[in-house]
């Protein structure tokens, strides 16, 4: 599995690991709570870098929003009250999705998205919550919003990076809805599909603003942006959901694998977008 790794490194702070990360020439490996990456193995690695004494496990209050350390674990999004207050919960209960609770207890915020699952559960909300990823190398530390780090996370520019913190905007204020929707084979499994969504609408209950985000259903979680398109200024009722639902899978191209055939996964988008969008419609006080 890592037959050739001659080094494991723990360093005390981020500079430090990102010095030991720059200095490994290509093969040195970010190893956090090595959910993902001790099960995959990679026979190129001869140094490892374990950041959970980086001082990267923190969840912050900042400026309204918050700002949480990629050291952070599943099991501490989940209980974290902040976390809990942000968006409905939606981050905590995607949190609390990702596998057993042994799994939980060290897979981290920074592992699953550096990863690159299209699966990876916490995606989808921070697509919703306008997050933004912090990352760190020998030049200096950039602010990336989620998608643009989600596009370029293979690439040059971000391969020798480390994942600092991921950060959330002050959320809005009345007649707001969240939900996080999953669909796994049993309660301890990766998604199929998974679908986060939020929207706010005003006094006469039009929508202000809409995100709806799906994962499992092409190369990297995707922000549904036509149908996000689609729902603003409308009236939040039955047909603007069952409309919304349908669009959706206009803009998705899921695989065929192991887990689901691309068929029922264009149709479970539908479903567990008509499922957000109604109990975001039921949060923000509209009656269908
Ligand atoms: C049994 C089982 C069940 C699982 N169930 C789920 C599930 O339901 N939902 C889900 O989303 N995931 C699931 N996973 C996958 C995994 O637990 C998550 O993706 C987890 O968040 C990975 O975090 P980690 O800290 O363990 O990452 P690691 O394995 O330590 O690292 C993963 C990758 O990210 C890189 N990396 C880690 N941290 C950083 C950083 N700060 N900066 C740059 N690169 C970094 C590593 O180099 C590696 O390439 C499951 C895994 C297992 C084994």
């Amino acid at each position: 599995m890592f037959e050739r790794v001659e080094v494991f490194y723990r360093p005390a702070s981020v500079r430090e690991a990102v010095r030991l990360l720059a200095g490994g020439k290509g093969r040195a490996r970010i190893v956090a709570g090595g959910t993902d990456l001790v099960v995959d193995g990679d026979p190129t690695a001869r140094a490892l870098i374990d950041i959970t004494h980086s001082g990267l496990a923190y969840i912050r209050k900042q400026g309204g929003g918050c700002a949480i350390g990629a050291a952070t674990t599943m099991a501490e999004l989940e209980e974290s009250r902040t976390i809990l207050a942000l968006g409905g919960g939606i981050l905590a209960r995607a949190a609390a999705t990702c596998g057993s609770i042994q799994i939980r207890g060290v897979a981290t915020v920074g592992g699953n998205l550096a990863n690159g699952s299209p699966a990876a559960d916490l995606v989808t909300p921070l697509l919703v919550l306008d997050a933004v990823v912090v990352v760190a190398d020998a030049k200096g530390r950039r602010k990336l919003p989620i998608a643009e780090y989600l596009a370029a996370r293979g690439t040059k520019g971000l391969r020798q990076s480390l994942l600092v913190e991921v950060t959330a905007p002050r959320p809005l204020g009345r007649r707001c809805g969240w939900s996080f929707q999953k669909l796994g084979r049993t309660a301890l499994d990766i998604s199929v599909v998974n679908v986060a969504a939020g929207l706010q609408v005003d006094g006469a209950g039009r929508i202000q603003w809409a995100r709806v985000a799906l994962g499992a259903v092409a190369p990297t979680a995707i922000r549904a942006g036509a149908t996000e398109e689609n729902l603003q200024g409308r009236t939040l009722d039955a047909e603007a959901i069952a409309q919304a639902a349908e669009g959706v899978m206009r803009e998705v191209s899921p695989i065929s694998d192991v887990r689901a055939s691309a068929a029922y996964r264009r149709e479970m988008c539908r479903v567990l977008t008509r499922r957000a969008l109604e109990e975001c419609a039921a949060q923000a006080g509209c009656a269908l």
